[in-house]
């Protein structure tokens, strides 16, 4: 949930003059601002239909509807397979007036392949399955031979230590205290957890991401470092990381 000054999750990748979120949860419109012109941003991936994680489009589409803008480029709007009539079944409960094309004149609405490569300008996305309530899918961002893997929601995962291997910034969730290790199903991580997958895929940095009130960021790095020797940083909203030479 969002709280005083901090918003769910987002995460901006700029490369060159291309722009893109990896998820856009509650209050990420108004973070994003603080970093760029609604209008530039060239596309939006969503890992998973969770709210947290994507129910600021509706935010962004009202910016890019009604606010002021120097152009009229549509933003890419790149759901999981399924999302696009899940984001549809929810427009269509808004009040009549509101609902007419409401997403369609200001997004580009697709659904992303999960095996597949998806280009944007200079930047290559691909993704992985992760293991969540839902199906969800981590995502690795490519250009000028640097990269950003995000490994969305997730359980200790296989699938996402592939895609991240030897990435050069991991975003990884820990959501779970270790004191909840053991509850089940399993669709999260702990910050021990998250520091074994960024071991197993010899990442060069790692930034827990996606954690609670009750997550006490010393304890979560303490936790990180016994396991991960690399850079370990505790994410917070509007940190910035710069990857490759860039
Ligand atoms: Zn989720
Ligand atoms: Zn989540």
């Amino acid at each position: 949930m969002p709280r005083p000054a901090r918003a769910c999750s987002a995460y901006l990748i700029q490369h060159g003059g291309n722009a893109i979120v990896a998820d856009f949860g509650t209050g990420a419109f108004s973070n994003l601002r603080r970093h760029l012109s609604f209008e530039d941003l060239d596309a939006v991936f969503v890992s998973h239909m969770h709210a947290d994680h994507f129910i600021d489009v509706v935010p962004l589409r009202y910016a890019l509807k009604y606010g002021e803008r120097t152009n009229d480029r549509k933003v890419a709007l790149w759901l999981p397979p399924e999302g696009e009539a899940m984001l549809r079944a929810i427009v269509a409960t808004f009040p009549r007036e509101s609902r007419h094309d409401f997403l369609d004149e200001v997004f580009d609405l697709r659904e992303y392949q999960p095996a597949g490569i998806t280009q944007v300008g200079a930047l290559n996305v691909r993704f992985a399955p992760t293991r969540h309530y839902i199906p969800t899918y981590a995502l690795r961002c490519e250009a000028g031979g640097s990269s950003v893997t995000y490994s969305g929601d997730t359980a200790p995962c296989d699938e996402v230590v592939a895609l991240a291997r030897s990435t050069e910034l991991f975003l990884c969730e820990a959501t779970l205290l270790s004191s909840n290790a053991e509850y089940s199903p399993r669709g999260h991580s702990t910050a021990r957890e998250a520091a074994e997958m960024a071991s197993a895929a010899a990442v060069k940095r790692l930034v827990l991401t996606h954690y609670s009130t009750a997550s006490d960021p010393a304890t979560m790095l303490a936790e990180a470092r016994g396991i991960f020797h690399g850079d370990v940083v505790v994410a917070d909203d509007n940190a910035t990381f710069e990857a490759g030479d860039t």
